[in-house]
């Protein structure tokens, strides 16, 4: 027969699962067992430290509102750790720790109950007996600039983001729109943007929130006559940052909402940030004069970083966890995930739990069943970045000296093979390789192939370096 614990969890995890996707629920709870219920106190055990801690950041108030539908408000969960035993290996033990009551700062998007200010205004964001001064920006202070990798692919928008940041509404940067692709770092760079501005300028009143959240809190001012509060708190507002205006496409009040808040916040000369997943011209759905409103400023977009982009951002994640990893293993994951930003530190997390689940090494062996599993069917494309690699690996040479403008011998001749495998592999144009190859110019790199086509017919030695490298290109393709 199920005791009680195992009965209760089964019920939580019904709820949990309907509300995450697939993988989240298979990494993270399935490996939970509940162990023991005790009135209203649950207890369950996870595998490892890590297991805890990442639930207590991400989960915590999921977990909270499945056990407290189940047992009401007061529950209390405690977790049991398995713990390795470090000095015999007998069995491990496990220790108990309570759940945290901190509240979840770290994520941005959790709804902030409605109060009524002293001042019997009815906004949003303000805490009840705090003036506009403590309104709480909605920041996560992970997302800062010192976390935030620059690289070709952000290096106008981040920019024109530091500006932003230490002269809110001083800069022709008024609106800054920051556009791209899902998991590029429009939400990173925005919020990245308020916390520098909370740092130089401490008398500004920022405020983070989402278009969707903006959306929802109109809604709710016109059920209940508040919407003059509404339009009133916006507009106290110094540095105002609306994240995925898309999300305004087709809703016409709040476009005209926003558009008023809009013009009274620039006229005043407060700052505007605000992001969306397309460029303004394909904006569908948007009034032209909000879209003509947005071209008053810089339009920056944020593009796919490239693999040195790549490994420095997984190196920085890294170190900020404190999480040592072979070089290996972290090039393998950079040039294996070309997507974007959000899945390429989702594989990393996903070898980190694997690796802790199963007290398993980090190593490259780990690595690639993670990643075959997370890049399923899709045919991995050869990049010019993976061709790079193949060639700097075989000629044991670094990236930077590869792209370098070195004229030695042995590197201009890997050089000319990874242009020329480049121009053969992928669809990229003689131009558009050049630039990858550190910059050089077409003409360089068609002279590139015509020295590796002569050269094959007539040097033995070169002819060999092509077939092996063809050969590492085709095997670690499959
Ligand atoms: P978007 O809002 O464009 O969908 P996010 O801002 O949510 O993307 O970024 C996705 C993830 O990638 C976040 O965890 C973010 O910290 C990380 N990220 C994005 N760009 C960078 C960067 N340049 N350096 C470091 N981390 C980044
Ligand atoms: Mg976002």
């Amino acid at each position: 027969m199920k005791n009680s614990a195992e009965s209760l969890w089964e019920s939580c995890l019904l709820f949990i699962k309907d509300n995450i996707s697939e993988q989240s629920y298979k990494t993270w709870f399935l490996p939970i067992k509940p162990i023991k219920l005790n009135g209203k106190v649950l207890n369950i055990q996870v595998p490892s430290k890590f297991f805890y801690e990442w639930i207590e950041e991400h989960y915590i108030k999921l977990l909270k509102s499945a056990i407290s539908k189940e047992l009401g408000e007061n529950a209390k969960l405690v977790y049991s750790i398995v713990m390795e035993n470090t000095y015999d290996n007998h069995t491990p033990y496990t220790v108990k720790i309570p759940s945290s009551n901190r509240p979840p700062i770290k994520n941005p998007n959790l709804s902030i109950p409605i109060e009524i200010a002293a001042n019997g205004l009815k906004n949003p964001f303000i805490i009840p007996g705090l003036k506009k001064v403590n309104i709480n920006s909605q920041l996560n202070p992970n997302y800062s600039f010192e976390n935030f990798i620059e690289g070709d692919c952000n290096r106008l928008a981040r920019s024109a983001g530091y500006a932003v940041g230490n002269n809110p509404g001083g800069t022709s940067f008024n609106p800054l729109l920051i556009y791209g692709g899902v998991g590029l770092g429009k939400t990173h760079l925005s919020h990245a943007i308020g916390i520098e501005i909370k740092d130089k300028h401490p008398d500004k009143t920022v405020l983070y929130v989402s278009a969707e959240k903006f959306t929802q809190q109109f809604i709710d001012s016109i059920r209940n006559n508040t919407r003059n509060d509404f339009v009133h708190f916006y507009q106290m507002i110094d540095v105002l940052v609306i994240d995925d205006v898309q999300f305004f496409a087709g809703k016409e009040k709040t476009q005209d909402v926003f558009f008023h808040i809009f013009n009274h916040l620039h006229q005043q000369g407060k700052q505007l940030v605000l992001t969306s997943d397309r460029a303004p011209v394909d904006l569908q759905g948007m009034e032209q004069r909000l879209l003509s409103r947005f071209k008053w400023g810089l339009s920056a977009d944020l593009q796919i970083p490239n693999l040195q982009t790549r490994i420095s951002i997984l190196k920085k994640k890294l170190y900020s966890d404190g999480i040592e990893m072979q070089k290996e293993v972290i090039e393998y994951l950079a040039y294996s995930i070309t997507t974007n930003i959000r899945e390429l530190e989702g594989a990393l997390i996903s070898i980190l739990a694997q690796s802790s689940l199963n007290k398993r090494d980090i190593n490259l062996s780990l690595a690639k069943e993670m990643i075959d599993r997370f890049v399923k069917n899709t045919k991995r494309e050869v990049s010019i970045d993976f061709i790079q690699k193949v060639v700097c690996d075989y000629f044991d040479l670094s990236l930077e000296l590869l792209n370098s403008t070195t004229r030695k011998r042995r590197i201009v001749q890997a050089r000319q093979l990874a242009m020329f495998f480049s121009k053969k592999l992928t669809k990229s144009s003689l131009a558009n390789i050049g630039n990858q190859c550190g910059g050089k110019d077409h003409a360089t790199v068609l002279h590139a192939c015509k020295t590796v086509n002569n050269l094959v017919d007539t040097d033995k030695q070169f002819r060999s370096y092509v077939d092996e490298i063809s050969k590492k290109l085709e095997l670690q393709q499959l």
